[in-house]
């Protein structure tokens, strides 16, 4: 072998740095924010709660009936035979009956109704047979039976929701239902984007065939945004040491990450090793990982500055892999299955040697019976943008692993998910 600069497709390169400690040095490396603002519950999913809820009261707030029917009490149900109750009042979800209720007496009471204080059973009514004002029951119902006890869904002082979680439809509903009209959430992260070199250029420049479109930036801009993300985008920077340092400094004095695409690899023209090893803090790893072993990260400034690989599909997977992890950390989330990883089969061989991570782009599908297994796009090419398209999953080959066989369990990490 003559080449003495390690190549993409040499694989038996030594002290390639593993994804796992890649991570946990950018993890080690990223703080978590600390400033809040206050948002109308409306305006929540997405974001990051900054405080712990606490529950002022119970829900529900009081017994209430689980069901359209008659409200008795439980000493008035027969051992065997019929028993005949008196109709005395009719209490509503939201207009409760006052009357106090006497034994051998019962009230018509609807679904979400309090229950008068002294029953302690409701009665379906397709359970009962009516005349008149006159209601009949056998024995087959028990004390309890269909009433929704007070704060059998929230305690009163009970903690409902704490700091770092990510807010869903479900916790806005909790919220919603506890009457928090606003809370406190982590303020939203500013991240800069920019794409490097001199071949890139913006859609709508002239196309020329020494050219080529810039796809990064918009896979960065549609990645990023998110409820929880203010993007700033830098454009396309040329590949210069001066202008680009110049730049990023400048980001740095507001932009909470700096994350760019291209100039991280062995060559010539990457003019941004240059420019960032001059600035301090940036180191450039190779990391056992396919598509994306190239990777800058460190600080600028106050700023976390990624280096991406040039290669579309590559950004793709070193930003799912090290750059999202850090974004989560940094808005303090903690509720980690908003981006799960599952084992599912494989239906086809896959090659893989071991000694590096393998991100190969899958797609989940279900078989004749509903299960869900996972086959590949096809070609994994890094250039190959058109495989991230056809993919709806990462499927992640771990670093030890060497080729998988049809019918073999998988790491599979969904690119969505429910919310
Ligand atoms: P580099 O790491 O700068 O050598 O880039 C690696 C490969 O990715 C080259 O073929 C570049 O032309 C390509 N590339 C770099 N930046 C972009 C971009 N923003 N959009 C599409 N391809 C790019
Ligand atoms: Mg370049």
């Amino acid at each position: 072998m003559i080449s003495s600069q390690p190549s993409c497709t040499d694989i038996f390169e030594q002290g390639l740095m593993p994804v796992k400690q890649a991570l946990k040095q950018i993890l080690a490396a990223t703080p978590t924010l600390a400033e809040y603002q206050l948002i109308n519950i409306e305006y929540a999913k997405g974001r990051t709660l900054a405080q712990a809820i606490v529950a002022p009261f119970n829900v529900p707030r009081h017994n209430n009936s689980a069901v359209d029917g008659y409200g008795c009490h439980a000493t008035d149900i027969p051992v065997d035979g019929i028993a005949t109750l008196t109709i005395v009042d009719i209490a509503y979800a939201g207009k409760p009956c006052v009357t106090h209720i006497e034994s051998g007496q019962c009230v018509r009471i609807m679904t979400g109704a309090i229950i008068p204080e002294n029953l302690d059973v409701v009665i379906m009514q397709e359970h009962v047979e009516v005349t008149d004002n006159i209601i009949s029951i056998d024995h087959r119902h028990q004390q309890g039976q269909n009433i929704r006890l007070a704060g059998e869904d929230i305690q009163q002082h009970e903690t409902v929701l704490q700091p770092g979680q990510f807010i869903t439809p479900a916790d806005i509903g909790l919220l919603a239902s506890l009457g928090f009209a606003e809370i406190k959430v982590r303020r939203k992260l500013k991240i800069a984007i920019a794409s490097t070199g001199n071949e890139v250029i913006s859609i709508g420049d002239t196309h020329s065939r020494q050219k080529i479109y810039d796809s990064n930036r918009y896979i960065l801009y549609a990645a990023l945004q998110r409820p929880d993300i203010e993007i700033i985008n830098l454009g396309i920077l040329e590949d210069e040491p001066e202008a680009l340092l110049k730049q990023f400094k400048q980001s740095s004095l507001y932009a909470d990450i700096i994350i760019s695409s291209g100039g991280v690899s062995v060559g010539d023209a990457d003019y941004t090793k240059t420019a960032l090893k001059q600035s301090g803090n940036v180191d450039f790893w190779k990391i056992a990982i396919k598509p994306g072993r190239p990777l800058a990260f460190g600080t600028i400034g106050q700023s976390l500055f990624f280096g991406l690989p040039g290669n579309p599909v590559a950004v793709m997977v070193t930003f799912y892999q090290f750059v999202l992890p850090a974004i989560e950390q940094m808005l303090g989330i903690k509720n980690k299955a908003i981006n799960p990883q599952m084992q599912l089969k494989t239906t086809e061989n896959i090659r893989k040697k071991p000694g590096r991570t393998e991100v190969v782009r899958g797609i989940m599908h279900q078989d004749d019976a509903g299960v869900w297994q996972v086959k590949t796009t096809g070609k994994q090419g890094s250039g190959i943008l058109r495989s991230m398209s056809l993919a709806n999953a990462f499927i992640i080959l771990e670093h030890e692993r060497s080729s998988v066989k049809a019918g073999e369990m998988v790491t599979v990490q969904p690119f969505s998910g429910l919310f």
